[in-house]
């Protein structure tokens, strides 16, 4: 079969191989791709940054936002049937360490993930435990079950925290988990959203996905349209996408004091925090990482098979297997959305 791996360290060298399907062994199951999402990570790996160099052994085949059916199961493999349609949270946790015993797999100290452990879903088939599959509803169309995983990212944000319910909520950095945050906001009960970003096709996509304001931070002063939107009191929740100082700081200055300060965007290296400011302030701190497993894809799947939240503007193209690398690029120009691959 044909599958898009990272073959070279160092920037670049994404390539199409000729790799063979693994049978899957003991609570294991095989999965006949429909499609799969490149993400941030993925750019990461892409770029070779260093967090993810050190976890990476190549050539890998990557991929960890996949949906598609099972065509094979192993032994002892009980949560799901062959012909299931299902998605894959990316988080393989190990069900016994400390965080995993208090009901927070998602911090699992032993997690590893398809695309960057182990063989990923750029492929027309991809193998992994069980444990990770979420069976969808037969219904679902490809492109939004592709998205369920980085969906789920943007549903844990909303509900972190006091939520999003009744508040003014700013989501900075308009990435498609940006954009997937805007929506669920919006469907979760935010009264007003403003979304900000540098690029005009995240920005109007923003505008799509339910944000009343799109600010373009090279144009427009935020911090003014955030006063002028919330009658000077400043936003309740401060969602950080973009990974830079630049917006760590402009979220900070945009929030009421006590509101939510939700970091999802990590930045690369470490920045100056200003703690005095920070207690007089007094913001809540929510940091998210990855989805509470499984209870943000519980509400991630009612909101989209409900029609509450609509994906569909999101996925921005679909590539055979033989033209993915070509979706890295698209991202890297900052012409793609969410490019997905569609054996
Ligand atoms: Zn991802
Ligand atoms: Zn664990």
């Amino acid at each position: 079969m044909l599958a898009v791996c990272k073959v070279q360290e160092g920037e670049g060298g994404i390539s199409v191989e000729e790799r063979d399907p693994r049978d899957p062994g003991p609570g294991e199951i095989l999965i006949k791709v429909a499609a799969a999402g490149i993400c941030g990570t993925d750019m990461q790996i892409y770029y070779w940054a260093p967090r993810m160099a050190r976890r990476m052994e190549l050539p890998r085949v990557l991929g960890h936002e996949a949906c598609g059916y099972v065509e094979k199961i192993g032994d002892g493999v009980m949560n799901v049937a062959v012909g299931d349609y299902v998605s894959l949270e990316s988080h393989v946790y190990c069900g016994t360490c400390r965080p995993c015993r208090l009901g927070k797999a998602h911090l699992c100290t032993k997690t590893t993930y398809p695309g960057v452990s182990f063989d990923g879903g750029f492929a027309e088939y991809v193998t992994v435990p069980s444990q990770i599959a979420w069976i969808n509803p037969v219904d679902l169309p490809i492109e939004v079950a592709a998205m369920m995983e980085p969906f789920g990212i943007a549903v844990h944000t909303s509900l972190a925290g006091a939520g999003v319910a009744g508040r003014t909520v700013l989501v900075n950095g308009c990435g498609p988990i940006g954009l997937m945050n805007v929506a669920s906001a919006r469907a979760l009960g935010a009264t007003r959203i403003i979304a900000c970003d540098i690029n005009p096709l995240r920005l109007a996509t923003a505008e799509k996905m339910g944000a009343d304001r799109a600010v373009n931070a090279t144009e427009e002063d935020l911090q003014s349209i955030v006063q002028d939107m919330t009658g000077g009191d400043g936003i309740d929740v401060a969602i950080e996408y973009s990974g830079t100082e630049t917006g760590f700081n402009a979220c900070f200055e945009a929030l009421a004091k006590g509101g939510d300060f939700r970091l999802v965007g990590a930045p690369p290296t470490s920045i100056p925090v200003d703690f005095t400011h920070w207690v007089v302030k007094c913001p809540e701190m929510q940091n998210i990482h990855g989805r509470r497993i499984w209870d943000s894809w519980q509400v991630a799947s009612e909101l989209v098979s409900t029609g509450a939240v609509d994906l569909g503007p999101i996925h921005s193209h679909s590539l055979p297997i033989k033209d993915g690398p070509s979706g890295f690029e698209l991202i890297r120009e900052g012409k793609a959305l969410k490019p997905l691959i569609v054996p």
